[in-house]
């Protein structure tokens, strides 16, 4: 048996091995495997799925660095807008890239943020091997919305963004737009 560990993100327990991870997302192997077999699985399985951006959205948000990359800073606020989007103002995640987009276009720099309360209680595994398309995308809101939660002292700065970045207006549903 391979031995386990907790991812020191966001404390799945996955196998203890070996591998790849991301330059800037300090994930623990075995969760960063997870996240990319997650990935193949819904390219695989579930390809016109509204949920596959927040997969990628969830994920980078729930494993910021210590800040000092600014890559990592600005990966963790821009997923956050986009987990902003779709858990309050619901956007469609399909609009996820150009919520992003229109954050960096306007911002360059991000400030160092930090979880108060830990990550949350859902991880990747908890979408991983999803029973049909519906199930997947039910699993991936539960779970974008503990990580939208476990940042909730930031929840202002990042609604602030999303409203200056000019985008709500753009990436509400017609069902959620306004009548005028
Ligand atoms: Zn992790």
């Amino acid at each position: 048996m391979t031995a386990e560990v907790s991812c020191p993100q966001c404390g799945a327990v996955v196998p203890d091995i070996e591998g790849p991870t991301h330059a800037y997302v300090p994930s623990a192997p075995g969760c960063w495997a997870a996240f990319s077999a997650l990935r193949a699985d819904e390219m695989l399985r579930f390809p016109g799925s509204e949920a596959n951006n927040l997969v990628v959205d969830s994920y980078m948000a729930q494993h910021p660095g210590n800040g000092l990359d600014r890559r990592d800073r600005q990966s963790v606020f821009v997923h956050l807008v986009s987990l902003c989007a779709v858990t309050e103002r619901e956007a469609s995640p399909t609009r996820s890239p150009e919520v992003l987009r229109a954050i960096l276009a306007r911002q360059m720099e991000f400030p160092v943020i930090r979880r108060a309360r830990g990550p949350g209680d859902l991880t990747v595994l908890s979408a991983t091997d999803a029973m049909s398309l519906e199930d997947h995308d039910t699993r991936v809101r539960r779970w974008a919305g503990s990580v939208w939660e476990s940042w909730r002292e930031y929840h202002q700065a990042i609604r602030a963004a999303l409203d200056a970045s000019g985008v709500s207006a753009l990436i509400l549903s017609p069902d959620h737009e306004h009548p005028f």
